[in-house]
């Protein structure tokens, strides 16, 4: 059975975005591969929080994924800094990374520019998930497209590697992308991705009213000034997260009512809502159970870090003798 590793930042709770983006695909992927999911604590700390902030953001996360399906009987959930071979792993492939690779990453080109001084873990970032990847020896990568580039990283790193101490044989193996089926979401105000930091998700726990005031001002195609003008759906949001949320017999039809003025925007967004309630509420009373019992929570995060340093340290015993390290 191949094997994957996929992390996730310890942003606290999921929102729709990246429930839809990412991890209602784990959930699939846990039935059909040996899976290793990851709270990314090392990487978050390129941002600074508080060690409260960080810890309330990593149980917030570590609830939403669980309540979101993730089964620690089948996957191992861990946070990455109960396996600290992972900063280990990282530095061997920092003294193998040319400073020119790095400087070239879209990602931190993006982000550097945003920011008057920039912390070297940025540039690193892309190492640090090479290390993240193949201290579990994955085959399998679960990436939307902005990750391509740096899973491409993660393959050089191993062949690097591979050749260097290994003499060519594949102790690392190469991990393969495997594409997350959902496109990006975007956020409500139909401007940038759904992000907490823009301010435009809505959040997998949030209960139907307060999702529904979300929904209801959210933008739509522009050309639908009034109830009998036309509009083009595949340019709207609403209809993006349709095809996520609602059967296909319902996106067909939205797709017709909307191109043929058969219903206006509010309609069409109360079913829209409807369909996001019926989907949310299994999930929000997981969550509401896991948060009433928080040893739950400990206990799959423990199982899974205790899993994944084993693997880490068997990957890291025949490093260390490759290098001389040991
Ligand atoms: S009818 Fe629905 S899909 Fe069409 S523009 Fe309005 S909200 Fe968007």
């Amino acid at each position: 059975m191949s094997r994957i590793f996929s992390g996730i930042q310890p942003s606290g709770e999921l929102h729709i975005g990246n429930y839809l983006g990412a991890v209602k695909n784990w959930v699939a992927l846990q039935h059909r591969h040996e899976s290793i999911f990851c709270i990314v604590t090392y990487h978050a700390i390129t941002i600074p929080s508080t060690a409260q902030e960080l810890r309330d953001r990593t149980a917030g996360m570590a609830v939403s994924l669980l309540a979101a399906g993730i089964d620690p009987e089948r996957a191992a959930l861990f946070v990455q800094s109960d396996v600290p071979e992972h900063t280990e792993l990282a530095w061997i492939f920092n003294t193998l990374t040319p400073l020119g690779e790095l400087e070239r990453q879209t990602q931190f080109k993006e982000k550097s520019q945003r920011q008057e001084s920039v912390a070297a873990g940025l540039l690193n970032y892309p190492v640090l998930q090479a290390a993240d990847i193949l201290l579990y020896r994955a085959d399998l990568v679960p990436v939307g497209e902005d990750q391509v580039q740096h899973l491409e990283l993660s393959r050089v790193i191993a062949r690097r590697w591979n050749a260097t101490y290994a003499g060519g044989e594949e102790f690392f193996p190469e991990p393969q992308p495997t594409l997350t089926p959902t496109r990006r979401i975007m956020g409500l105000d139909g401007q940038a991705k759904m992000s907490k930091s823009l301010g435009n998700t809505v959040g997998l726990l949030e209960p139907p009213d307060a999702i529904w005031a979300k929904l209801r001002p959210a933008v739509t195609d522009p050309a639908r000034q009034r109830r009998t003008d036309p509009g083009t759906p595949e340019i709207c949001n609403i209809f993006h997260l349709h095809r996520a949320f609602s059967p296909p017999p319902v996106v067909e039809e939205v797709a017709v009512r909307c191109r043929t003025a058969g219903w206006g925007c509010i309609d069409c967004k109360k079913v829209l809502h409807e369909n996001m309630v019926t989907e949310l509420t299994p999930i929000q009373e997981r969550a509401a159970a896991l948060k009433a019992d928080p040893r739950r929570v400990v206990d799959a995060l423990a199982s899974g870090a205790e899993r994944c340093r084993t693997l880490a340290r068997a990957t890291m015993k025949v490093v260390r003798e490759r290098m001389g390290l040991a």
